[in-house]
């Protein structure tokens, strides 16, 4: 007889995005004539930078030709695009890494997901609430967690709430934990950190011999100067911390699947003799075991972001993505509401009027403003009484959108 996966059965059954999903076909069914505006799902809608595009279509030529056809490439990924990575992410930032360092994948879902296998079952982990919920799901599937309670909480996480007392920003933990994930700029918040308030993680990881799973998904979207788009740029990172970067939100790659995980070859954890283990060796050995790289076209597409015409290109993207998370916060602002994020990053988020429930209003905005945004409550209990809009909508679907919703009130 085959028996479950018992972790499994620990994670409620209604996915976030299934239940709104649900929700909007009802409506829909219910008021076909509706012009419903979706700022809800954060997945982008600008199609592939030209260049890109120019680049992949190159590559599948090559893939077409007996001389210059490729089979499996290198699992770590193709040096033409780890040498960009180094070259353009990180040295003007002042960080050396080198090309065994970075590791190319097919996405930071992906990456965030399974990185957490390189750890001890009994390892405690923490995360901020609200959070982005693949770092829960992942460590509940493998079984480092208790059950759920009624709140939506795992025993054995340590939670760390983000509250409008602390700006949204996570408290370092109480307790001695292992593992800790910190997302900035944060989804769903919107919020970063300045470099001392990083510097504090890192000293609290370093103290505790802990080990920061940093997601820097959305650093394209950092405008302001003093922001840190790496944690490598807080000395000490390197014994410490992972990072993990996509394509998916920098240059529209959420369908096209690229992205890539920075392990330093310093970050250490230890086995029950105190013996240290580099994690850059063990997710090599993990990787080389379950993944066989990223398709070479793809590959090829990434690298030409990089070029003077790639890098324009995403620029003027993410500036309208901006100019739209501007107009979201300005409008929301301007209507009363208490909002955090959309100046690093393309998520806004914010409290609910008269502390209505999150899916209570996510209701009342579907209803009377026919827009559709994401329950706060969907993101933790903390989440609960906020709701987040992206900014990946188009400019004229966001204008009405904010309207609408300054009208509703
Ligand atoms: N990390 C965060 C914080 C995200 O919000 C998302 C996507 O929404 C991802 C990672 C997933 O990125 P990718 O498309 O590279 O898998």
């Amino acid at each position: 007889m085959a028996h479950v996966n018992e972790n499994f059965l620990k994670l409620p059954g209604s996915y976030l995005f299934s239940e709104i999903a649900r929700r909007v076909n009802q409506f829909k069914k219910d008021n076909p004539d509706t012009d419903i505006i979706r700022l809800g799902i954060g997945d982008v809608t600008r199609p592939l930078p030209p260049a890109v595009i120019e680049a992949m279509k190159e590559a599948v030529d090559e893939m077409s030709r007996q001389e210059t056809f490729r089979g499996y490439g290198p699992e770590q990924g193709y040096e033409f695009l780890t040498e960009k990575i180094i070259k353009n992410d990180f040295l003007p930032r002042g960080v050396e890494l080198a090309a065994d360092e970075v590791f190319i994948s097919d996405g930071a879902k992906t990456d965030t997901a399974n990185f957490q296998e390189l750890f001890g079952i009994d390892n405690i982990l923490a995360v901020s609430d609200p959070v982005y919920p693949v770092y829960v799901d992942s460590n509940v599937m493998a079984g480092r967690t208790g059950p759920v309670n009624p709140k939506g909480e795992f025993e054995k996480i340590v939670y760390l709430p983000c509250t409008v007392e602390n700006g949204m920003k996570p408290p370092l933990p109480e307790m001695r934990v292992d593992m800790i994930y910190l997302c900035f700029p944060n989804n769903p918040t919107g919020m970063t950190l300045t470099k001392e308030e990083l510097k504090l993680w890192v000293n609290y990881a370093r103290a505790n011999r802990s080990v920061i799973l940093f997601d820097a998904a959305y650093e394209a979207y950092i405008h302001d100067e003093k922001v840190p788009h790496s944690i490598f740029e807080i000395d000490g990172a390197r014994e410490v911390a992972v990072e993990f970067r996509s394509f998916s939100k920098t240059a529209g790659f959420t369908g096209t699947r690229c992205a890539y995980t920075i392990v330093p070859k310093q970050v250490m954890v230890y086995d029950a003799n105190s013996k240290t283990h580099s994690l850059n060796q063990l997710w090599l050995r993990r990787q080389t075991t379950k993944f066989n790289g990223v398709s070479y076209p793809v590959q090829v597409g990434a690298a030409a972001v990089y070029s003077e015409e790639g890098k324009k290109q995403v620029k003027e993207t993410i500036n309208y993505y901006m100019e739209n998370a501007r107009i979201i916060r300005s409008g929301l602002e301007k209507t009363g509401y208490k909002v955090f994020g959309g100046i690093n990053a393309p998520y806004i988020w914010f409290k609910t009027p008269d502390n209505m429930k999150s899916w209570d209003f996510f209701d009342k905005l579907m209803k009377d403003a026919n827009v559709v945004g994401t329950p706060g409550a969907g993101f933790g209990a903390n989440g609960e009484g906020y709701f987040r809009l992206t900014a990946f909508g188009s400019r004229e679907n966001t204008e009405k959108a904010v309207e609408r919703i300054i009208k509703m009130q």
